[in-house]
Protein backbone atom coordinates (compact mmCIF):
# COMPACT_ATOMS: atom_id res chain seq x y z
CA UNK A 1 0.00 0.00 0.00
CA UNK A 2 1.39 3.39 -1.13
CA UNK A 3 1.29 6.21 1.12
CA UNK A 4 -1.23 9.28 0.51
CA UNK A 5 -0.35 11.52 3.29
CA UNK A 6 3.06 13.32 3.68
CA UNK A 7 4.43 15.50 7.03
CA UNK A 8 1.74 18.16 5.64
CA UNK A 9 -1.22 15.87 4.35
CA UNK A 10 -1.64 15.69 0.92
CA UNK A 11 0.65 17.56 -1.35
CA UNK A 12 1.46 17.42 -4.77
CA UNK A 13 1.92 19.01 -8.83
CA UNK A 14 -1.93 20.26 -9.26
CA UNK A 15 -3.36 18.90 -12.30
CA UNK A 16 -0.54 16.47 -12.68
CA UNK A 17 -0.93 14.75 -9.40
CA UNK A 18 -3.85 16.30 -7.89
CA UNK A 19 -6.13 15.71 -10.83
CA UNK A 20 -9.62 16.42 -10.45
CA UNK A 21 -10.20 12.76 -10.12
CA UNK A 22 -7.78 12.21 -7.77
CA UNK A 23 -9.25 14.64 -5.17
CA UNK A 24 -12.63 13.16 -5.82
CA UNK A 25 -11.09 9.49 -4.52
CA UNK A 26 -10.00 11.43 -1.92
CA UNK A 27 -13.17 13.23 -1.03
CA UNK A 28 -15.16 9.82 -1.34
CA UNK A 29 -12.58 8.14 1.30
CA UNK A 30 -13.00 10.86 3.55
CA UNK A 31 -16.48 10.59 3.25
CA UNK A 32 -16.48 6.92 4.31
CA UNK A 33 -14.08 7.62 7.25
CA UNK A 34 -16.76 10.24 8.41
CA UNK A 35 -19.38 7.81 8.12
CA UNK A 36 -21.33 9.87 5.56
CA UNK A 37 -21.26 12.60 8.66
CA UNK A 38 -21.52 16.76 8.15
CA UNK A 39 -18.20 18.46 6.80
CA UNK A 40 -17.00 21.80 6.60
CA UNK A 41 -14.81 22.22 3.49
CA UNK A 42 -12.68 25.41 1.88
CA UNK A 43 -9.80 26.31 0.02
CA UNK A 44 -7.22 29.01 -0.21
CA UNK A 45 -6.80 31.06 -3.22
CA UNK A 46 -4.53 29.37 -5.98
CA UNK A 47 -5.37 28.95 -9.18
CA UNK A 48 -6.35 25.19 -8.94
CA UNK A 49 -8.33 25.25 -5.98
CA UNK A 50 -11.63 25.78 -6.92
CA UNK A 51 -11.33 23.08 -9.35
CA UNK A 52 -10.30 20.50 -6.35
CA UNK A 53 -12.80 22.02 -3.94
CA UNK A 54 -15.64 20.92 -6.73
CA UNK A 55 -14.17 17.46 -7.10
CA UNK A 56 -13.55 16.75 -3.43
CA UNK A 57 -17.20 17.96 -2.63
CA UNK A 58 -18.39 15.53 -5.43
CA UNK A 59 -16.62 12.76 -3.28
CA UNK A 60 -17.90 13.82 0.25
CA UNK A 61 -21.79 13.68 -1.22
CA UNK A 62 -20.82 10.42 -2.62
CA UNK A 63 -20.64 9.01 0.28
CA UNK A 64 -23.71 10.84 1.74
CA UNK A 65 -22.44 13.69 3.47
CA UNK A 66 -23.69 17.08 4.03
CA UNK A 67 -21.22 19.61 2.88
CA UNK A 68 -20.79 23.22 4.27
CA UNK A 69 -18.88 25.19 2.16
CA UNK A 70 -16.93 28.02 3.66
CA UNK A 71 -15.01 29.44 0.58
CA UNK A 72 -12.09 30.82 0.31
CA UNK A 73 -10.34 31.43 3.35
CA UNK A 74 -6.87 31.44 5.54
CA UNK A 75 -6.44 27.78 6.67
CA UNK A 76 -7.01 28.48 10.42
CA UNK A 77 -10.65 30.26 9.72
CA UNK A 78 -11.36 27.20 8.02
CA UNK A 79 -10.33 25.08 10.90
CA UNK A 80 -11.87 27.51 13.70
CA UNK A 81 -15.28 26.82 11.37
CA UNK A 82 -15.29 23.35 11.55
CA UNK A 83 -14.86 23.49 15.83
CA UNK A 84 -17.76 26.28 16.06
CA UNK A 85 -20.20 24.35 13.71
CA UNK A 86 -19.92 21.73 15.44
CA UNK A 87 -19.76 19.31 12.70
CA UNK A 88 -17.96 15.94 11.84
CA UNK A 89 -14.94 17.07 9.86
CA UNK A 90 -13.74 19.43 7.46
CA UNK A 91 -11.30 19.34 4.65
CA UNK A 92 -9.19 22.27 3.44
CA UNK A 93 -7.36 22.79 -0.23
CA UNK A 94 -4.36 24.70 0.23
CA UNK A 95 -0.61 23.73 -0.75
CA UNK A 96 -0.09 26.36 2.51
CA UNK A 97 3.68 28.12 1.22
CA UNK A 98 4.56 25.89 -1.40
CA UNK A 99 4.84 27.46 -4.68
CA UNK A 100 2.08 28.24 -7.40
CA UNK A 101 1.96 24.91 -9.50
CA UNK A 102 1.56 22.78 -6.02
CA UNK A 103 -1.84 22.06 -4.01
CA UNK A 104 -2.92 20.14 -1.18
CA UNK A 105 -5.75 18.27 0.85
CA UNK A 106 -5.97 18.79 4.82
CA UNK A 107 -8.47 16.66 6.71
CA UNK A 108 -9.70 17.88 9.85
CA UNK A 109 -11.41 16.03 12.63
CA UNK A 110 -14.32 17.77 14.28
CA UNK A 111 -12.22 19.76 16.51
CA UNK A 112 -10.65 21.39 13.77
CA UNK A 113 -7.26 19.99 14.36
CA UNK A 114 -5.83 17.75 11.26
CA UNK A 115 -6.79 14.11 11.74
CA UNK A 116 -3.79 11.88 13.63
CA UNK A 117 -1.33 9.73 11.67
CA UNK A 118 -3.17 6.67 12.99
CA UNK A 119 -6.77 8.35 11.35
CA UNK A 120 -4.41 9.04 8.06
CA UNK A 121 -3.50 5.55 8.32
CA UNK A 122 -7.44 4.46 8.31
CA UNK A 123 -8.42 6.95 5.23
CA UNK A 124 -5.22 5.43 2.89
CA UNK A 125 -6.53 2.48 3.73
CA UNK A 126 -10.08 3.13 2.59
CA UNK A 127 -8.60 4.69 -0.53
CA UNK A 128 -6.25 2.41 -2.29
CA UNK A 129 -8.52 -0.18 -1.34
CA UNK A 130 -11.81 1.57 -2.46
CA UNK A 131 -13.59 0.27 -0.32
CA UNK A 132 -16.37 3.47 -0.14
CA UNK A 133 -19.56 3.95 1.29
CA UNK A 134 -21.87 4.97 -1.31
CA UNK A 135 -24.92 6.12 -1.11
CA UNK A 136 -28.34 5.41 -2.88
CA UNK A 137 -29.01 8.67 -5.20
CA UNK A 138 -31.81 9.57 -3.10
CA UNK A 139 -29.59 10.19 0.04
CA UNK A 140 -27.42 12.52 -1.73
CA UNK A 141 -26.99 15.76 -0.04
CA UNK A 142 -27.07 19.24 -2.02
CA UNK A 143 -23.80 21.37 -0.40
CA UNK A 144 -25.15 24.34 1.30
CA UNK A 145 -23.34 27.81 1.29
CA UNK A 146 -21.72 29.01 5.07
CA UNK A 147 -21.91 32.74 5.13
CA UNK A 148 -20.25 35.14 8.39
CA UNK A 149 -17.52 32.69 8.45
CA UNK A 150 -14.69 35.21 8.44
CA UNK A 151 -16.48 37.58 10.64
CA UNK A 152 -17.41 34.76 13.10
CA UNK A 153 -13.66 33.55 13.28
CA UNK A 154 -12.04 37.06 13.62
CA UNK A 155 -14.42 37.53 16.71
CA UNK A 156 -13.21 34.33 18.27
CA UNK A 157 -9.60 35.67 17.49
CA UNK A 158 -10.18 39.21 19.51
CA UNK A 159 -11.68 37.25 22.71
CA UNK A 160 -7.88 36.68 23.32
CA UNK A 161 -6.42 40.35 22.99
CA UNK A 162 -6.54 43.24 25.43
CA UNK A 163 -8.59 45.40 22.75
CA UNK A 164 -8.69 48.61 24.17
CA UNK A 165 -5.04 48.15 25.67
CA UNK A 166 -4.04 48.05 22.09
CA UNK A 167 -6.70 50.20 20.62
CA UNK A 168 -4.99 53.16 22.77
CA UNK A 169 -0.84 52.70 20.66
CA UNK A 170 -2.86 53.42 17.26
CA UNK A 171 -0.23 50.76 16.00
CA UNK A 172 1.15 51.72 12.52
CA UNK A 173 0.60 48.09 10.54
CA UNK A 174 2.30 46.71 7.26
CA UNK A 175 0.89 43.24 6.24
CA UNK A 176 2.30 41.30 3.73
CA UNK A 177 0.00 37.94 2.91
CA UNK A 178 2.12 37.75 -0.14
CA UNK A 179 -1.50 37.57 -3.07
CA UNK A 180 -2.76 35.06 -0.15
CA UNK A 181 -6.18 34.70 1.78
CA UNK A 182 -4.59 36.45 4.58
CA UNK A 183 -5.47 39.20 2.76
CA UNK A 184 -9.40 38.60 4.01
CA UNK A 185 -8.47 38.39 7.49
CA UNK A 186 -5.74 40.01 8.95
CA UNK A 187 -5.93 43.58 7.52
CA UNK A 188 -9.32 43.44 9.12
CA UNK A 189 -8.19 42.55 11.87
CA UNK A 190 -6.25 45.15 12.73
CA UNK A 191 -8.48 47.75 11.66
CA UNK A 192 -10.97 46.60 14.33
CA UNK A 193 -7.79 47.17 16.26
CA UNK A 194 -7.45 50.84 15.87
CA UNK A 195 -4.62 50.27 13.79
CA UNK A 196 -3.16 52.11 11.03
CA UNK A 197 -2.90 49.61 8.25
CA UNK A 198 -0.93 49.62 5.17
CA UNK A 199 -0.70 46.03 2.94
CA UNK A 200 1.41 45.23 -0.06
CA UNK A 201 0.69 41.99 -1.71
CA UNK A 202 -2.96 41.98 -0.64
CA UNK A 203 -4.74 41.43 -3.98
CA UNK A 204 -5.84 37.87 -4.20
CA UNK A 205 -3.29 36.08 -6.82
CA UNK A 206 -3.23 32.34 -6.75
CA UNK A 207 0.07 32.58 -9.20
CA UNK A 208 1.82 35.05 -6.55
CA UNK A 209 3.50 37.15 -8.61
CA UNK A 210 4.60 39.36 -5.81
CA UNK A 211 6.89 36.93 -3.40
CA UNK A 212 6.88 33.22 -3.04
CA UNK A 213 4.47 32.65 -0.85
CA UNK A 214 7.13 31.17 1.82
CA UNK A 215 8.03 33.88 4.65
CA UNK A 216 11.24 33.56 4.00
CA UNK A 217 13.58 36.58 5.50
CA UNK A 218 14.92 36.26 1.71
CA UNK A 219 11.80 36.80 0.47
CA UNK A 220 10.07 40.00 2.69
CA UNK A 221 12.80 43.00 1.50
CA UNK A 222 10.24 44.39 0.33
CA UNK A 223 8.12 44.23 3.63
CA UNK A 224 11.69 45.73 5.93
CA UNK A 225 11.50 48.06 2.82
CA UNK A 226 8.08 49.88 3.35
CA UNK A 227 8.13 49.27 7.47
CA UNK A 228 10.82 51.43 7.00
CA UNK A 229 9.40 54.07 4.69
CA UNK A 230 6.55 54.78 6.32
CA UNK A 231 8.02 54.35 9.93
CA UNK A 232 5.58 51.69 10.97
CA UNK A 233 5.81 49.78 14.33
CA UNK A 234 5.54 46.30 12.71
CA UNK A 235 5.51 44.39 9.48
CA UNK A 236 3.61 41.12 9.35
CA UNK A 237 4.52 38.62 6.34
CA UNK A 238 2.19 35.21 5.53
CA UNK A 239 2.31 32.52 4.20
CA UNK A 240 -0.39 31.54 1.32
CA UNK A 241 -2.74 30.15 3.63
CA UNK A 242 -1.94 32.40 6.38
CA UNK A 243 -1.71 29.77 8.99
CA UNK A 244 2.12 31.16 9.87
CA UNK A 245 3.40 34.86 10.60
CA UNK A 246 7.09 36.46 10.11
CA UNK A 247 7.27 39.39 12.17
CA UNK A 248 9.45 42.79 10.88
CA UNK A 249 10.18 45.08 13.70
CA UNK A 250 10.08 49.15 13.15
CA UNK A 251 14.14 49.03 12.10
CA UNK A 252 12.96 46.96 9.31
CA UNK A 253 15.23 43.74 10.61
CA UNK A 254 13.22 40.78 9.59
CA UNK A 255 12.90 38.00 12.70
CA UNK A 256 12.80 34.57 12.12
CA UNK A 257 9.91 32.79 13.85
CA UNK A 258 12.14 31.28 17.03
CA UNK A 259 12.97 35.09 18.33
CA UNK A 260 8.59 35.75 18.44
CA UNK A 261 7.62 32.55 19.92
CA UNK A 262 10.39 32.66 22.65
CA UNK A 263 8.91 36.20 23.58
CA UNK A 264 5.43 34.75 23.41
CA UNK A 265 6.19 32.10 25.61
CA UNK A 266 7.84 34.85 27.52
CA UNK A 267 5.29 36.86 28.21
CA UNK A 268 2.42 33.43 28.51
CA UNK A 269 4.91 32.21 31.16
CA UNK A 270 5.20 35.64 33.24
CA UNK A 271 1.25 35.62 33.44
CA UNK A 272 0.88 31.64 33.70
CA UNK A 273 3.85 30.24 35.37
CA UNK A 274 4.78 26.65 35.51
CA UNK A 275 2.92 26.20 32.17
CA UNK A 276 3.46 23.27 29.77
CA UNK A 277 5.09 24.97 26.55
CA UNK A 278 5.15 22.49 22.93
CA UNK A 279 7.63 22.22 19.95
CA UNK A 280 9.00 20.43 17.73
CA UNK A 281 12.52 18.88 18.63
CA UNK A 282 14.29 21.25 15.77
CA UNK A 283 13.43 24.85 17.65
CA UNK A 284 16.23 26.48 18.42
CA UNK A 285 17.38 26.85 21.90
CA UNK A 286 15.88 30.35 22.35
CA UNK A 287 12.72 28.82 23.13
CA UNK A 288 14.30 26.09 25.70
CA UNK A 289 16.40 29.24 27.41
CA UNK A 290 12.81 31.09 28.31
CA UNK A 291 11.19 28.54 29.44
CA UNK A 292 13.68 27.23 32.15
CA UNK A 293 14.26 31.06 32.92
CA UNK A 294 10.36 31.77 33.13
CA UNK A 295 9.70 28.35 35.32
CA UNK A 296 7.75 26.47 32.10
CA UNK A 297 7.89 23.08 31.04
CA UNK A 298 9.00 22.24 27.46
CA UNK A 299 7.55 19.44 25.71
CA UNK A 300 9.52 18.09 22.72
CA UNK A 301 7.43 16.80 19.69
CA UNK A 302 8.42 15.32 16.09
CA UNK A 303 8.30 18.04 13.57
CA UNK A 304 5.25 18.63 11.80
CA UNK A 305 2.97 20.81 13.13
CA UNK A 306 0.25 17.97 13.28
CA UNK A 307 2.70 16.57 15.99
CA UNK A 308 2.48 19.99 17.56
CA UNK A 309 -1.41 20.33 17.69
CA UNK A 310 -1.99 16.42 18.88
CA UNK A 311 0.46 17.04 21.63
CA UNK A 312 -1.06 19.78 22.74
CA UNK A 313 -4.31 18.50 23.21
CA UNK A 314 -3.39 15.34 24.73
CA UNK A 315 -1.35 17.37 27.51
CA UNK A 316 -3.96 20.42 27.35
CA UNK A 317 -1.09 22.82 26.59
CA UNK A 318 -2.23 26.30 26.20
CA UNK A 319 0.46 27.68 24.18
CA UNK A 320 2.88 25.70 20.83
CA UNK A 321 5.29 27.36 18.39
CA UNK A 322 7.66 26.31 15.38
CA UNK A 323 10.90 28.54 14.60
CA UNK A 324 9.13 28.97 10.93
CA UNK A 325 6.17 31.50 12.20
CA UNK A 326 3.42 28.90 13.43
CA UNK A 327 1.95 29.60 16.98
CA UNK A 328 -0.52 27.26 18.39
CA UNK A 329 -2.78 29.36 21.11
CA UNK A 330 -5.50 26.59 22.70
CA UNK A 331 -8.08 29.27 23.78
CA UNK A 332 -8.79 29.94 20.21
CA UNK A 333 -7.52 27.03 18.74
CA UNK A 334 -4.52 24.67 18.86
CA UNK A 335 -3.30 25.26 15.28
CA UNK A 336 -1.02 27.75 14.17
CA UNK A 337 -3.06 30.78 13.08
CA UNK A 338 -1.05 34.09 11.57
CA UNK A 339 -4.05 35.90 12.79
CA UNK A 340 -3.79 34.92 16.58
CA UNK A 341 0.01 35.15 16.47
CA UNK A 342 -0.17 39.64 15.23
CA UNK A 343 -2.63 39.24 17.86
CA UNK A 344 -0.38 37.82 20.55
CA UNK A 345 2.77 40.17 19.67
CA UNK A 346 0.87 43.58 19.45
CA UNK A 347 -0.24 42.66 23.12
CA UNK A 348 2.87 42.04 23.71
CA UNK A 349 3.49 45.57 22.47
CA UNK A 350 0.74 46.82 23.73
CA UNK A 351 1.31 45.91 27.47
CA UNK A 352 5.22 46.58 27.48
CA UNK A 353 5.02 49.86 26.29
CA UNK A 354 8.12 48.64 24.27
CA UNK A 355 9.31 48.09 20.86
CA UNK A 356 9.41 45.01 18.97
CA UNK A 357 13.47 45.45 18.07
CA UNK A 358 13.65 46.34 22.22
CA UNK A 359 11.56 43.56 22.66
CA UNK A 360 13.00 40.97 20.92
CA UNK A 361 16.96 42.33 22.38
CA UNK A 362 16.37 41.04 25.51
CA UNK A 363 16.64 37.28 24.39
CA UNK A 364 19.40 35.23 24.01
CA UNK A 365 21.23 35.06 20.56
CA UNK A 366 22.32 31.26 19.21
CA UNK A 367 23.80 30.91 15.77
CA UNK A 368 21.81 27.96 14.05
CA UNK A 369 23.03 26.18 10.83
CA UNK A 370 21.99 23.43 9.12
CA UNK A 371 23.18 20.71 6.73
CA UNK A 372 22.39 17.11 4.95
CA UNK A 373 24.84 14.01 4.70
CA UNK A 374 23.41 11.83 1.82
CA UNK A 375 22.36 8.13 3.38
CA UNK A 376 20.36 5.32 1.98
CA UNK A 377 17.38 4.67 3.12
CA UNK A 378 18.21 1.22 4.24
CA UNK A 379 20.91 2.32 6.58
CA UNK A 380 19.14 4.97 8.30
CA UNK A 381 18.40 2.83 11.43
CA UNK A 382 21.90 1.58 11.78
CA UNK A 383 23.71 4.44 11.04
CA UNK A 384 21.60 6.42 13.94
CA UNK A 385 22.03 3.83 16.26
CA UNK A 386 26.20 4.10 16.00
CA UNK A 387 25.53 7.86 16.36
CA UNK A 388 23.94 7.86 19.37
CA UNK A 389 26.73 6.07 21.12
CA UNK A 390 28.62 9.12 20.67
CA UNK A 391 26.46 10.91 22.39
CA UNK A 392 26.73 9.08 25.83
CA UNK A 393 27.14 11.30 28.64
CA UNK A 394 24.83 14.13 27.47
CA UNK A 395 21.55 15.20 28.16
CA UNK A 396 19.64 13.56 25.24
CA UNK A 397 16.01 14.22 23.49
CA UNK A 398 15.19 11.53 21.27
CA UNK A 399 11.80 12.23 20.21
CA UNK A 400 12.64 12.18 16.33
CA UNK A 401 16.19 11.65 15.92
CA UNK A 402 18.80 12.47 18.72
CA UNK A 403 19.39 16.21 19.82
CA UNK A 404 22.14 16.35 22.26
CA UNK A 405 22.73 19.52 24.50
CA UNK A 406 26.33 20.54 25.52
CA UNK A 407 27.62 22.03 28.77
CA UNK A 408 28.28 25.26 26.85
CA UNK A 409 24.95 25.70 25.53
CA UNK A 410 25.29 24.61 22.24
CA UNK A 411 23.51 21.97 20.62
CA UNK A 412 23.16 19.53 17.88
CA UNK A 413 19.74 17.13 16.54
CA UNK A 414 20.76 14.88 13.93
CA UNK A 415 17.52 13.54 12.16
CA UNK A 416 17.12 11.15 9.39
CA UNK A 417 14.39 12.84 7.09
CA UNK A 418 11.29 11.89 6.40
CA UNK A 419 11.05 12.01 2.69
CA UNK A 420 14.81 12.16 1.27
CA UNK A 421 17.78 9.75 1.34
CA UNK A 422 19.52 12.05 3.89
CA UNK A 423 19.95 12.66 7.72
CA UNK A 424 19.77 16.00 8.42
CA UNK A 425 22.05 17.95 11.22
CA UNK A 426 21.06 21.36 12.88
CA UNK A 427 23.74 22.67 14.99
CA UNK A 428 23.28 25.81 17.20
CA UNK A 429 26.18 27.23 19.41
CA UNK A 430 26.74 30.67 20.89
CA UNK A 431 29.12 32.01 18.33
CA UNK A 432 29.41 31.56 14.53
CA UNK A 433 32.95 29.64 14.76
CA UNK A 434 31.54 27.42 17.21
CA UNK A 435 28.29 26.37 15.19
CA UNK A 436 30.52 25.81 11.77
CA UNK A 437 33.06 23.70 13.87
CA UNK A 438 29.84 21.81 15.39
CA UNK A 439 28.25 20.96 11.58
CA UNK A 440 32.07 20.61 9.99
CA UNK A 441 32.02 17.84 13.00
CA UNK A 442 29.21 15.96 12.92
CA UNK A 443 29.02 15.90 8.99
CA UNK A 444 32.52 14.21 8.96
CA UNK A 445 30.99 12.13 11.48
CA UNK A 446 27.89 10.78 9.75
CA UNK A 447 29.76 10.14 6.31
CA UNK A 448 32.60 8.34 8.38
CA UNK A 449 29.99 5.71 10.05
CA UNK A 450 27.40 5.66 6.67
CA UNK A 451 30.70 4.41 5.07
CA UNK A 452 31.44 1.72 7.69
CA UNK A 453 27.75 0.95 7.47
CA UNK A 454 27.50 0.10 3.88
CA UNK A 455 30.75 -1.88 3.77
CA UNK A 456 29.28 -4.19 5.77
MG1 LIG B 1 0.76 27.40 5.88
Amino acid sequence: MGALFGTNGIRGLANVDLTPEFAAKVGVSVGTFFDGGEMVVGSDARCTSPMLLSAVISGLTSAGCKVYNAGMAPTPTIQYTVKKQGVDGGIVITASHNPPEYNGIKVLAGDGVEISREEEKVVEKIFFEETFRRVKWDQVKEPSILEGVIEDYLASVTKHIEVEAVRERKFKVVVDPANGVGSLTLPRFLHSLGCKVYVINAELDGRFPSRPPEPRPENLGELAKTVKALGADLGVALDGDADRAIFVDETGNIHWGDKTFALIAKFFLMKNPKSTIVTPISSSSIIKDVVDEYGGSLVFTKVGSVDVSHKMKELKAILGGEENGGVFYAPHIPVRDGTMTTGLILNIMAESGKKLSELLSDLPVYFIKKSNVKCPNELKGKVMERVSSEFEGLPKETVDGIKAFFPNGSAVLIRPSGTEPAIRIYAEAKSEDEVNDLVRKYAALLERVIREASAV
